[in-house]
């Protein structure tokens, strides 16, 4: 989905758009790197200088509620956000705390997690922990 797909559902559920809002949207869905609500905001303020750390997270807590978009937490370092709401796996690396996207067929192991646990299973998470190339290289030299 799209922009302006996104702003016209919901706009039909009666959600107010602003242009901050409007570019906070924008900016997740072009990058791939998994911005923090911080890195958000460091965007968005070039373009508007008026905007607030407050409108950020509201946007994002909004966008994140009609399922726009994917919150990831890393316990307490700060959430990292991501424009692709659809479940896939991430790669992330200790040295530099760079997200990547890891796209496979989810694995098909909620039913046996409710098996296992008596929960009702909605969903799974998986991520990777090691080393990106670029910090590979760095530990080469
Ligand atoms: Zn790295
Ligand atoms: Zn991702």
């Amino acid at each position: 989905m799209d922009a302006i797909d996104i702003l016209r559902k919901l706009k039909n559920k009666g959600v107010r758009f602003t242009p901050q809002r409007q570019a906070i949207l924008e900016f997740l869905l072009s990058t791939k790197s998994h911005p923090t609500a911080e890195e958000i905001y460091q965007h968005v303020r070039a373009k508007f200088p008026g905007v607030s750390l407050g409108t950020i997270y509201n946007t994002l807590n909004m966008l994140k509620e009609h399922g726009h978009i994917l919150e990831l937490s890393y316990g307490d370092m700060s959430s990292r956000f991501d424009g692709n709401p659809d479940n896939h796996y991430h790669l992330v690396c200790s040295k530099c705390g760079k997200v990547v996207d890891f796209h496979r067929p989810l694995l098909d192991v909620n039913h046996e997690a409710e098996e296992m646990s008596g929960f009702r299973v909605l969903g799974h998470r998986m991520e990777f922990y090691g080393v990106c190339p670029e910090c590979r290289k760095d530990e080469m030299n």
